[in-house]
């Protein structure tokens, strides 16, 4: 059995309620294409037979993935279900679900959902991320199994960072995981020539500042390291909560695979070739 760390499914659509200033959607600009999910079922069937699992499996867009339509969810959600080849199952959100009842509900018990955040702050992350409602005072917010993605910034010291991931989960105990996240300036090709890659660069820790936020956690915490295949994967734990880092010392998305307009691909877009697998 071969393990592969995620297979993320990309919805083909740009719509978003945020405007965040990395955002990769726009960095990276995928041409856009039919979801096809008619084919997604065949697509799992054959990674079940190759006898492929996955950790997780994330329900994403190059937009705000729960602005699809209530059917293509279901439809997300019974084939996953149903080929049953995914320890965890991920629903990215700009914050949008927790506005949305019935998409929410249909979702809220087989996916974690995940939340991507700069500030503690809701104001400030509001701000900074350009979205006008304050989701994580929802009902619907409480209910949910919530993945954290804590983005790391310049402007900030590590002992900022650490107690901004403290108050949070002090104060959301829904808030499951927690993972410190290093900025990507380009996952498509190395052109950083756009404003997204440039604000990133200016503002953003990226994967060459790993080693520092490795070595200041350590000094702060007992960090578990475990080398695997395609990553090297560091946990905290804070009040019983995971806290993790993943390494990418290889390309990004090395270890993932993309369902992307019916077909499985890369993050390159390049078709996956079972044959060499
Ligand atoms: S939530 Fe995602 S798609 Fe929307 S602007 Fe932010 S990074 Fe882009």
């Amino acid at each position: 059995m071969i393990k592969y760390k995620e297979l993320e499914l990309i919805f083909s659509s740009f719509e978003c309620d945020k405007n965040c200033p990395y955002c990769t959607a726009k960095i990276t600009k995928w041409p856009i294409k039919d979801n096809c999910l008619d084919k997604l079922l065949d697509k799992l069937i054959l990674l079940k037979k190759k006898n492929i699992r996955f950790k997780y499996f994330i329900i994403s867009g190059n937009g705000e993935p729960s602005l699809n339509s209530y059917d293509d969810l279901k439809k997300v959600k019974d084939i996953t279900n149903y080929v049953d080849i995914f320890d965890e199952k991920r629903l990215q959100s700009s914050g949008n679900i927790f506005y949305e009842d019935d998409k929410f509900k249909l979702l809220k018990d087989d996916f974690m959902i995940e939340i991507t955040r700069c500030y503690f702050d809701s104001k400030k992350d509001m701000e900074i991320l350009g979205y006008k409602r304050d989701y994580i005072n929802t009902e619907n917010f409480k209910k949910a199994n919530i993945r954290l993605n804590y983005v790391m910034m310049k402007n900030k010291t590590f002992d900022e960072y650490l107690d901004e991931i403290k108050m949070f989960i002090d104060k959301y105990p829904n808030i499951k995981t927690v993972s410190l996240k290093t900025l990507n300036v380009n996952t498509l090709n190395d052109d950083t020539n756009n404003k997204y890659s440039k604000w990133i660069l200016e503002n953003g820790l990226t994967k060459r500042d790993s080693d520092k936020i490795i070595n200041y956690m350590s000094s702060r915490a007992i960090f578990k390291c475990k080398d695997e295949k395609f990553f090297d994967r560091y946990e905290w734990i804070y009040r019983g909560i995971p806290i993790t880092f993943y390494v990418k010392k290889l390309d990004y998305g090395y270890a993932n695979m993309v369902y992307y307009g019916g077909e499985l691909v890369d993050y390159h877009l390049h078709h996956i070739l079972f044959e060499e697998m």
